[in-house]
Formats: structure tokens, sequence, C-alpha cells
């Protein structure tokens, strides 16, 4: 084992933690005091650069909530606080974060219902309409923008029309997708995004952010299930001091500062969408060319991460695909879906549709090298 780091790192070309910048790594070769006016600056700045990034503002109603923690952390945070005692959560469901969702709500000991479908196949708005009409006690609703087990997207736009028309709150876990693609926080009627520092915003790990209308946090108050996941109090924490209330990721922080710095150098979320577009059509037109076939059906496709089926051949193994690609300088990603064999390929992070044309190249070279039939 070598626990130093190489001298060049490995590509990531996986749903987060990913590559970054060089100047995204080189703005943690700091220490700031968590309690100093200057760091302190730097964490109100990015609480307005996440509101400019998502298209609102304080003005118009909204706050950005930086929490300690992976995004987990964050989608937990939400349901501990914004959750009336009496509430009811209805998930909708169709892979591992969906599910991840209702093992929360199943330790909070909040009452929920789940609406499932199978993993390539999006939510369904009328399902959620038919569940909302009959269940009065349904107070919030949560659904998952890209499902990240798959790659697949849900129709947020949907699901946020029916839950306001119904007059129940909407949570979103945009985790793989906010700073990625352009998400309306007003047109789709979100009342909850929660995202986290190392997926498309392009830093690295160490905290969460919720971005809220506050007018439906300030309604939470004395529900909080959690000392340190009460997104109210975190909240007030920032109010009244400018800082966390606990410990921050302080090298985290300096680095997102960089991170946002370099979204809005490339054109902001817009430009980004388009670099993961080449990114993803690049991974398609060369693995499709190699043999290999997509998960999903093409119409419910992100842009962000794809899922390939196994090659067909008995001698595959993905302990060996996965060890030749990372001798080549490549990191890819195991499947997560239950039903059938798939590998995953991520094409957020600091990464260019010439990388995607490296890493299908060592592919190819490498099913030559095994004599794998794809
Ligand atoms: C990454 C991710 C999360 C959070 O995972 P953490 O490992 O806690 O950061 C939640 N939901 C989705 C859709 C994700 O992609």
């Amino acid at each position: 084992m070598n626990l130093l780091a190489p001298a060049h790192d490995k590509l990531l070309f996986t749903p987060g933690p990913l590559t970054t910048s060089a100047r995204v790594k080189q703005a943690m070769l700091h220490d700031a005091g968590s309690w100093h006016f200057e760091f302190n600056d730097k964490v109100r700045w990015i609480r307005d650069e996440l509101l400019r990034v998502a298209g609102v503002s304080r003005e118009q109603g909204w706050e950005a909530i930086p929490l300690q923690g992976s995004g987990t952390f964050g989608v937990e945070a939400v349901f501990a606080t914004c959750v009336p005692p009496q509430g009811k959560v209805a998930v909708l469901a169709n892979g591992a974060y969906g599910e991840r969702a209702v093992q929360m709500l199943v330790h909070a000991k909040i009452d929920h219902t789940v609406l499932r479908t199978p993993e390539h196949t999006p939510n369904d708005p009328a399902a959620l309409d038919a569940a909302l009409e009959q269940d009065a006690a349904i107070t919030h609703v949560c659904a998952v923008h890209c499902e990240t087990t798959s790659g697949i997207l849900n129709p947020i736009a949907a699901l946020g029309a029916v839950t306001r028309r119904r007059g129940r709150a909407f949570i979103v876990d945009a985790m793989s997708t906010f700073g990625g693609l352009p998400i309306d926080l007003e047109h789709v009627g979100v009342d909850y995004l929660i995202s986290s520092a190392n997926k498309c915003l392009e830093g690295v790990p160490g905290f969460t952010f919720v971005l809220c209308r506050r007018a439906r946090l300030l309604a939470c108050e004395g529900w909080a299930r959690s000392l340190s996941l009460d997104l109210l109090g975190q909240w007030k924490g920032f109010e009244k001091n400018g800082q966390f209330r606990y410990t921050p990721p302080t090298h985290a922080l300096l680095a997102f500062v960089q991170a946002l710095i370099e979204l809005e150098q490339e054109g902001g979320v817009p430009a980004r969408e388009g670099r993961y577009r080449r990114n993803h059509a690049t991974l398609l037109a060369g693995m499709t060319a190699l043999g290999f076939r997509p998960y999903l059906h093409p119409d419910v496709q992100s842009p962000l991460i794809t899922s390939f089926h196994y090659p067909a051949d008995p001698r595959f193994t993905f302990e060996v695909f996965y060890r030749a690609l990372s001798d080549r300088g490549f990191i890819i990603y195991p499947g997560k879906i239950s039903q059938a064999d798939l590998f995953r390929i991520g094409t957020i992070g600091r990464v260019f549709p010439a990388d995607l044309e490296a890493l299908v190249a060592a592919i190819q070279r490498t099913v030559q090298e095994q004599g794998w039939r794809v």
C-alpha cells in the first residue's frame, strides 16, 4: 500500500467525489479560523452565490443553508427539521437514494408512504396525484431529480405541479444535478432543494447545502428531531454571527469558493450543462461503437452518469475490468441496480470530451487484451 499520493491523480468518472481542478485543490492550502471575519465573509459569499446559481435571491424569500456532512446529512436534516410531528411524507422511489430517504424516515419515526417504479422507469406524477387526493395526512412529497443509482432523470416539474396543486410541500434531492442541469425553483415549485459540494459544483466533499423558502423554514420552529441536523438552528446560527454552529470543514469551504468562481468563469450552469452533455455524447458514441449497451432508454437518461450492461461474454469480470482501467489511470464506478449486472461511468467533474475519448480508448484496449466478446 502506498499511503502517499501519486505524482498524477487518476481521473474519476464517478458521481462524486469527482475530479476537481488544480486550483480548487490549491485553494485548500490554507488554515482558516472558523470564527474569523474574513472566513465568515466567504461563507456569506458562498450562501449568496448558491442562490444566484439557482436563479433566486434572499429578497425573493430564499435561503441557502450549508451544513457539515455529506449529501445524505442534508436530506436527513430537511426531514428532521421540516416535517411536523404529525406530518407524513410521500417518497417517490426508483433507486437507492429514494430508498435511503425512506430509511431516514424509518429512523426518524416519521410516517410515510412510498410510491415505487422500476429502476428504469421515471416516477409517476399521476400516481402521486392519486395518493395526494386519497391521503389527506400527507404533508410533504420527496423526489430524487437524477437517481444516481442508474442515471435516470425524474420528472420534477410534473411532480412539483401536482404537489403544489394539492397544497403540499415539495422536497427535491438534486444532489447529482444542481449546477449541472438548470432547475427553475419557482416554476418547479420546489420548497426544499438539497445538494452537496462535491457533485456538479465540482468542489471537494465536506458539506451539503439546502436551498429553501424562508417562510417554510420559519414555520418549522420547535419540530427538529435532531440537534446537529436542525436546519432552522443552523440558519439561526448564520443569521446571528455568520458562523456555522459547530466546526465547519474550513478547507472544503475555501475550495468551494474557487469552485464557484470556476463555474462562473465557465459560463454558469448552461455552459457546464453543455460540457456534461458533450462528455456524455462522447462516451455514448464511443461505448456503443465498442458494442456496449446502455441500461436506460435515451429519453430518460441524464447526461451525468450512465449505466452500461456487462458484456455478454461469461469470462468478463468487473474486478478485472476495473483494475485494468485503474492501471491506465481511469476510475469507473460499479453498478448499483438490483435487477441487472451493470457498471457506471460518470461524466461530471473537471473532465472534458478528450478525457472521455481517452477512457473509451482504454476500455477498448482492455477488452482486446482480455479477449472479451462485447
Ligand atoms: C450523492 C447522492 C446523495 C448523497 O450521497 P452522500 O454519499 O451522502 O454524499 C444523495 N442523493 C443522490 C441522488 C446522490 O447522487
